[in-house]
């Protein structure tokens, strides 16, 4: 059975730092390195779009897609990991930021 959202995204933030733990990681994951690597993962999450036409779901073949599933996942946790890092709430933090975004771009 699922929990809350902010449940569940502090269990994915749990395996995270159980991961980084395991492999004595923790000194090289700077908020700068974690900020850096998120980038890098966004990059490869671009990769299998390059070159595609209309860049459309149907234009990408079935490894391409498993391919854009782990990199999205990559950018996920490295995005987790940096709002660890920096005790930022990053359920609270989209909560927040939707918020201003409604208020800056109004539906009408
Ligand atoms: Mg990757």
């Amino acid at each position: 059975m699922k929990g809350s959202p902010q449940g569940e995204l502090a269990r994915l933030r749990n395996e995270i730092r159980e991961f980084v733990r395991e492999r004595n990681w923790e000194q090289i994951d700077s908020p700068k390195n974690l900020a850096t690597a998120l980038c890098v993962e966004a990059g490869e999450l671009l990769e299998p779009f390059q070159w595609l036409d209309r860049g459309e779901v149907d234009e990408l073949g079935a490894a391409s897609l498993v391919n854009v599933k782990h990199e999205i996942a990559d950018v996920f946790i490295y995005l987790i990991a940096l709002a660890d890092k920096l005790e930022t709430d990053l359920f609270e933090a989209v909560i927040e930021k939707l918020t201003i975004n409604r208020s800056k771009y109004p539906a009408q």
